[in-house]
């Protein structure tokens, strides 16, 4: 793969999407999942990162997850931003992209389902994209 253009990243993305165990998939709810160049600076602070830390975001997830809500704080659907950008500056040859999107996307899902940054870590994650 040579440079990744937006279409194709709309695509690794649904790759990604596609590699979640189907009985996670079949449990996920109201979720959107979106792309976006890249976080802004409301996002960065959400999650206590200034821009100027030299430090971003591979991924996002806002939402009430499956273990602090319940079905009847469900007005909105959970959003999952992926960021194509800082992906594609994280990945050091355009065809490790893949991996990192589906490792984001994974992530991310995993906050859905209520995991915590450290639990994600702990279930084999090396890096975490927050
Ligand atoms: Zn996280």
């Amino acid at each position: 793969m040579k440079e990744i253009t937006p279409e194709d990243f709309e695509e690794l993305v649904a790759q990604g999407i596609d590699r979640i165990p189907k009985k996670f998939l079949d449990k996920i709810d109201n979720v959107a999942v979106m792309i976006a160049d890249e976080p802004t600076t409301e996002e960065l602070a959400s999650v206590g990162i200034s821009k100027d830390d030299g430090e971003t975001l591979l991924g996002l997830y806002e939402g009430v997850s499956e273990t602090d809500g319940g079905p009847y704080h469900r007005e909105f659907p959970d959003r999952i931003t992926i960021f194509r950008r800082p992906i594609i500056a994280e990945a050091r040859r355009p065809q490790d992209v893949p991996e990192i999107v589906a490792e984001t996307v994974r992530h991310e899902i995993a906050h859905h389902f209520g995991l915590s940054d450290e639990e994600i870590e702990e279930n084999g994650n090396k890096k975490a994209p927050r």
